[in-house]
């Protein structure tokens, strides 16, 4: 069975990189009937904080990207990290190194003067137990000397590092709590992670990794290390290229669904597929499909993407979404009349909104209650002669058919016996009806709030 982790380490948001290691390994497992865990890097204790790790959840159940289980604390584990620097210690693929940092510095600098590698070679690697100091250790792996130490990488092809370059890697530290390198083989293994997808800034992490599995005698998770992303400019991502916090994007109103879908295309491909479904995603997703060079941000495609998204959803859920985003943002929930007004006019709206912002200011004129106050340029459309004219129109709605040809006819009608078109007639009805300049079609809008609004709003603008 397959089992993927997403490893995030607490220090700030989530990250939209982070997002993105974790769609992929949330995908892989979910296309092969697997299991994706969380694990929750927080061994540093000086930078792991519990908001951060609160941001990283929320930030994954807000992309949908759910778990199986409890996610796992690293630092909790620490005494088994313990147990295994132990077990290697007793099998001989480890030592005790009494070595101290003065010692340490010495060896280097002497190094340094002799122009040889200043990778720290131990005195104690090979002393015999019955010389040891009672005095303070670390326990550091004892790692092959000659060879080379290859990762076959999914994305990477096969990498090969030279074990010269790899030193005695500190497994435990002095106070007994575990590296990082050593939580992470002995996490991911525990966990029966068969595959590691990660960024590949940990591709020389790899090398390390392999020698405690190696030393382990633990079966090798499949790894592939994905190209970072870049941003637009083809530059290493940072601040200035804009958002990099996953709930700046929920807060712009983008549908975590198309979220996804844009997350899943940096770095990864499938033909020219741009826009698909989770279902699609899932399976379709592989490591074959993950590309060698960095992907760029690419906002375009994101509000694309998600204009799609927002016109292919039903109803129901989309009103549910937009319920979910108000919440998200802090603003005010709808009202009874509000929700069924939306629930209406979503289905001629949804079309051609790119956020949910975008969408909620297209429904005004079903949000808005009377009376509405009108903006600047609605209200320079409303002038005497319009509402004379909104005037002459009332009676004509009274008493037509509430159906799209018949209030086409009657607004024609009328806009033809004061010699002017059904478009000039349209900016004060559109002023009236939506107290803005910019609104859906005023047809649209009278079929959507029905005969007696309609009328009772030409009758607040003065017609
Ligand atoms: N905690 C690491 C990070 O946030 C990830 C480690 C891993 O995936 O192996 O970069």
């Amino acid at each position: 069975q397959v089992v993927t982790r997403f490893a995030p380490s607490p220090t700030g948001f989530l990250h939209i990189g982070g997002a993105r290691t974790a769609l992929f390994n949330w995908l892989f497992a979910r296309g092969h009937g697997g299991r994706f865990l969380l694990r929750i890097e927080d061994t540093d204790r000086a930078r792991s904080t519990p908001e951060a790790t609160a941001a990283i959840l929320t930030g994954l159940r807000w992309l949908g990207l759910d778990w199986d289980g409890e996610a796992i604390s690293q630092f909790e584990r620490a005494p088994r990290h313990a147990e295994v620097a132990h077990q290697m210690l007793a099998s001989g693929n480890a030592y005790k190194c009494f070595a101290t940092q003065d010692e340490i510095e010495a060896f280097r600098e002497a190094a340094r003067a002799e122009n040889r590698s200043t990778l720290f070679q131990s005195p104690w690697r090979d002393a015999d137990p019955a010389t040891h100091p009672d005095a303070p250790f670390v326990i550091r792996l004892k790692a092959p000397r000659e060879g080379v130490t290859v990762i076959e990488d999914a994305v990477q092809g096969r990498v090969t590092i030279g074990n010269d370059q790899l030193d005695d890697m500190v497994m435990l530290r002095s106070d007994g709590t575990p590296t990082y390198m050593l939580a992470v083989v002995v996490d991911d293994h525990d966990m029966g992670v068969t595959h590691v997808i990660r960024g590949d800034d940990h591709l020389n992490n790899a090398a390390r990794q392999m020698q405690i599995y190696h030393a382990m005698g633990w079966p090798v998770p499949v790894w592939a290390h994905i190209p970072l992303i870049h941003g637009p400019d083809g530059k290493k991502l940072s601040k200035r290229h804009g958002a990099l916090g996953v709930e700046e994007y929920c807060a712009m109103g983008y549908p975590a669904a198309a979220m996804r879908n844009y997350l899943a295309r940096l770095g990864w491909s499938h033909g020219d597929d741009e826009f698909f479904t989770d279902a699609q995603a899932q399976g379709w997703f592989g490591l074959e499909g993950i590309g060698r060079s960095p992907a760029r941000l690419d906002f375009r495609k994101l509000e694309n993407l998600s204009g799609q998204h927002i016109a292919a959803m039903p109803d129901a859920a989309l009103l549910h979404e937009l319920e979910a985003f108000l919440a998200a943002t802090a603003q005010p929930a709808l009202t009874e009349p509000q929700r069924d007004g939306l629930a209406r006019a979503l289905p001629l709206l949804k079309s051609g909104a790119k956020t949910f912002p975008q969408l909620i200011e297209k429904a005004h004129f079903v949000l808005a209650t009377r009376p509405l106050v009108p903006d600047e340029k609605a209200a320079q459309a409303l002038d005497d002669v319009s509402r004379g004219i909104l005037a002459e129109l009332t009676p004509h709605l009274r008493s037509a058919s509430w159906e799209r040809d018949a209030l086409e006819a009657a607004v024609k009608q009328v806009a033809e016996a004061h010699g002017t078109s059904l478009g000039k007639l349209a900016a004060p009805l559109r002023a009236a009806l939506a107290g803005r300049s910019v609104s859906p079609s005023v047809f649209d809008m009278m079929l959507v709030i029905g005969r007696e609004e309609t009328l009772a709003r030409l009758a607040d603008a003065g017609g």
